[in-house]
């Protein structure tokens, strides 16, 4: 019999052979119900397209020997970027998310979209010769802002940390570089997906908060990013704190936000106010490890004011995993303190009481990974496939732009 709501596309089978629910023939037609020849035909459509493979030969139990219905991951790459405020860091991954080169990279976003993306394509470019692999190989580009993204059109909408990148068609200039479709999110939304689906695959809702130079959080609800009406969901950093300790200005240009208080460069400004040199939420976490008391202090009220900010979003949603991540989850447990501190004393037990509230299991590459999973569930998803192979642009799905040529990072 086939699923239930089943077509039985070429999209559908695709993703049975994808997540290795079905290997042959036999076991697709026994899955969907399908036909003998349904089977053939979407197979045809599949195989041609470049989708998947059929290789080697199984020998059955009784019968034929029987092909091996594959996808290969291993020939699709992705190009992943997460961008930071300060710092980037850059992916090469297969489909499947073996990572074939990586980069870390001092880049301010300060410098504009120009800069900053030609910059992320030379790099790209440098990814793939490391790794030997060709322009052609790829399948598609992710990229993480710090900001709040238009996920339909790939552009940053008023990021109060990224002056110039306003509007900017950030997808459409990499699709254009690249040659193949990009997907932009905001970062938070990425890290989020990323830790998700590696570290709490059955985890249904996840919230993910990046405290680094801004604080922005991402919402994972059934595995995907839930970016609100305009893709500001998420954008908590702006939100005005009870008692804000002074009248400091924020990024945004209003006064009282959480992120001019509790951010790291809200902290690295307030260490430098007491002599302690710091430039940047790095410099607090160097300070940190090297024992330093006064950063401590202040990371743990900073994480309190998160708490204070968060305990709506936890009574509200009751999710199952609260994870914390950019540079404050470096400071060892000071600042998940403060923030365990501020939700239990402001949540009853029962929002809290299945919640698991930890750093980020993996750091500085979570947004790439997170950005891995958007280019595949963009290019490979049913929906997109099926699109594809009816000649239907699907709508989230981005034309490719020019093909790569000479100048690519030039
Ligand atoms: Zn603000």
């Amino acid at each position: 019999m086939p699923r239930t709501g089943s077509t039985g596309s070429a999209g559908e089978i695709l993703e049975l052979v994808r997540s290795g629910r079905v290997t042959t023939r036999r076991e697709l037609r026994e899955l969907t119900g399908l036909s003998r020849s349904t089977v053939t035909l979407r197979l045809a459509e599949l195989t041609s397209a470049g989708y998947v493979r059929e290789v080697g030969q199984r020998v059955g139990t009784t019968g034929r020997p029987a092909g091996i219905l594959s996808f290969d991951e291993a020939s699709k790459l992705v190009l992943a970027a997460d961008l930071g405020a300060t710092h980037a860091h850059l992916a090469l991954t297969d489909a499947g998310g073996r990572t074939l080169a990586e980069a870390s990279l001092e880049l301010s976003v300060q410098a504009g979209p120009e800069v900053v993306l030609k910059a992320v394509a030379r790099r790209f470019r440098e990814l793939l010769k490391i790794a030997g692999r060709a322009p052609g190989e790829v399948v598609g580009v992710g990229v993480g802002v710090p900001g709040p993204v238009d996920f339909a059109t790939g552009r940053p909408v008023q990021p109060p940390i990224m002056p110039g990148w306003h509007d900017y068609p950030v997808a459409a200039e990499l699709a254009a570089t690249v040659g193949v479709p990009a997907f932009v999110d905001n970062d938070a939304n990425l890290m989020g997906l990323g830790e998700a689906r590696s570290r709490y695959p059955g985890v249904t809702s996840l919230l993910f908060v990046k405290v680094g130079t801004g604080i922005g959080a991402g919402l994972i609800l059934g595995g995907r990013p839930e970016r609100g009406v305009a893709g500001g969901a998420g954008d908590i950093g702006h939100i005005r704190i009870a008692h804000p300790v002074d009248g400091r200005r924020c990024a945004c240009g209003a006064t009282g936000c959480l992120a001019a208080h509790a951010s790291g460069a809200a902290l690295a400004r307030q260490l430098a106010e007491r002599g302690i040199p710091a430039e940047s939420s790095r410099d607090l976490v160097r300070l940190i490890r090297a024992g330093n008391p006064e950063p401590v202090a202040l990371v743990r009220t900073a994480g309190q004011l998160l708490g204070e900010v968060l305990a709506t979003a936890v009574a509200l949603l009751n999710p199952a995993v609260l994870v914390v991540g950019g540079d404050m989850s470096l400071t060892h447990e000071h600042f998940l303190v403060g923030v365990r501190e501020a939700l239990y004393e402001r949540t009853v037990p029962l929002a809290t009481r299945d919640l698991l509230i930890t750093a980020s299991q993996l750091g500085d590459r979570a947004g790439v990974e997170g950005a891995r999973h958007l280019v595949v569930d963009q290019m490979f998803s049913a929906e997109a496939v099926d699109a594809r192979l009816t000649g239907e642009p699907a709508e989230t799905a981005r034309s490719a732009g020019s093909a790569v040529d000479g100048t690519w990072g030039a």
